[in-house]
């Protein structure tokens, strides 16, 4: 570590002590971009690492709602505007129990990197609350979202913030969050993204990140001359991010064995094919249910009770739950057992052990920040279709989708190449490339904005 990066690292610490999340997602971009800060003097000059490493602005609010019994409730609801250099903030709203602002400031913080990789005018942001839809009625959860839009309304615009769902926030949440931003503003805007398409959503966004993170695997294996045809592959997660993933997943001719909730994971060895996937998707979207039922559902596959599906010997892996679901024990396992991929459709699904265990074994290894940015992605491309009331085909929004993640794969991969020492020929280190590619165009629009 060079003396400017410690002496930042340690401010960073200090500063947010009690969020462990948010130290790791900087500890990771900040010891990946020192070969871009030495090469670069301005950026130490204009102290851009200790500006990027400070949200622009946090907003912590009360969210009173009442239950079905007329009981009342407070959760506590947040945004995170981190960085607007190169757009309006833009990042997901997320609704778990866990949710806090140590880790809505590790995904605003992602974000912003990940945005920029898009090559779309979007800055970064992040927001949320520790309510739990789970179990409640959807009188519950509109009562909820319209609570949480009240105040939350303040402060985003079209051109300002721009929300859209992520764990917890899906198409019914948006559509109660939209409902009220339109009652309480009187206006008919792109607020957010992932609307229904009846009422201004795009083609192809439920389906981006899981479909963008496959794509973006498939850009992986054309460097090695594979694809992901008969391939076995492990997912954890059963919500938006691994449905479609696998759906993709089904469609190139691989073999997907597991999906997973918060309670366990199903491992099928005949494959979860599309059929199987459809009913999951009626369990987990209509039904609300839990994975556990698939077993009964489907003769031959088992239940693992309390466990994450790393252990089960695949080709490539994709985690699409949440953060830190894979520790260094589990990615030695991984490899162990033959896994030669790694892409997270999850926001850092791998701990910094992890990402090292990936690194030294030189497996084709796609973070977060590449791999899972078809979401966002076409999420920009809902608010370019927006600002020109038009509607783009299914066929238009994909083959967009895949032109930006087969740039966002070769951005990453050029500036690896360019600024990590350990790639060679054989093996590319997308989490400098991504960080790297990330950081610098985002930086040089802080420098030419000057110091706001
Ligand atoms: P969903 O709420 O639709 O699904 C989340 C899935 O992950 C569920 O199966 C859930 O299980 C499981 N999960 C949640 N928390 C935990 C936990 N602590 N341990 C184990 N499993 C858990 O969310 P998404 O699919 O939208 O998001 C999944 C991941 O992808 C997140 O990291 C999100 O930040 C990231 N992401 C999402 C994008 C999007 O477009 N939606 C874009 C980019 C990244 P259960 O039902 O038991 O809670």
């Amino acid at each position: 570590m060079t003396e400017y990066t410690t002496r930042v690292l340690n401010t960073v610490r200090t500063k947010n002590a009690h969020e462990p999340e948010f130290l790791q997602a900087v500890q990771e971009v900040v010891s990946t971009i020192e070969p871009v800060l030495t090469a670069h003097k301005k950026y130490e000059e204009n102290c851009i690492l200790e500006r990027i490493t400070e949200p622009e602005r946090t907003i912590m609010f009360r969210v009173p709602w009442t239950d079905d019994e007329g009981h009342i409730h407070i959760n506590r609801g947040y945004r995170v505007e981190f960085n607007s250099a190169i757009g309006p903030y833009k990042g997901g709203l997320r609704f778990h129990p866990s949710v806090n602002l140590g880790i809505l400031k590790f995904l605003g913080f992602e974000q912003v990197f990940k945005n920029s990789l898009t090559t779309l005018a979007m800055g970064g942001g992040k927001g949320g609350s520790d309510f739990d839809p789970k179990g409640k009625s959807d009188a519950e959860v509109m009562r909820f979202c319209q609570s949480f839009m009240t105040e939350l309304q303040r402060h985003i615009g079209a051109d300002t913030d721009v929300p859209a769902g992520d764990i917890g926030v899906g198409g019914r949440e948006i559509g109660y969050l939209f409902g009220q931003y339109k009652r309480l503003r009187n206006e008919f805007t792109g607020v957010l993204t992932g609307k229904a398409l009846n009422w201004g959503g795009s083609l192809i966004r439920p389906e981006a990140t899981g479909y963008g993170c496959v794509y973006f695997a498939q850009n992986m294996l054309a460097t090695r001359g594979d694809d992901v045809s008969g391939k076995v592959c492990t997912v954890s997660g059963s919500g938006n991010v691994a449905q479609y993933l696998v759906e993709k997943l089904n469609q190139l001719g691989a073999k997907v064995v597991t999906m997973s909730d918060s309670n366990g994971t199903v491992y099928d060895p005949d494959g979860i094919n599309a059929e199987k996937l459809a009913w999951v998707m009626e369990l987990k979207n209509v039904r609300r249910g839990r994975i556990k039922e698939y077993v009964a559902q489907f003769p031959g596959s088992q239940y693992l009770e309390d466990q994450r599906p790393w252990d089960i010997p695949c080709d490539c892996a994709f985690p699409c739950a949440t953060q830190n679901e894979i520790n260094g024990k589990d990615a030695e396992t991984l490899i162990k057992n033959g896994c030669k991929l790694v892409a997270e459709g999850a926001n850092m699904p791998t701990d910094l052990d992890g990402i090292n265990i990936y690194l030294q074994s030189k497996i084709l290894y796609g973070p977060a920040k590449a791999a899972n940015a078809g979401g966002v992605a076409v999420s920009g491309l809902e608010m370019a279709q927006n600002s020109q009331r038009l509607n783009w085909t299914r066929e238009e929004v994909d083959a967009k989708l895949h032109g930006i993640m087969k740039n966002i794969h070769e951005n990453a991969y050029h500036h690896a190449h360019e600024y990590s020492s350990d790639c060679t020929a054989d093996f590319t280190n997308y989490v400098a490339g991504a960080n790297i590619a990330g950081f610098v165009k985002v930086a040089d629009a802080m420098i030419d904005q000057g110091l706001v």
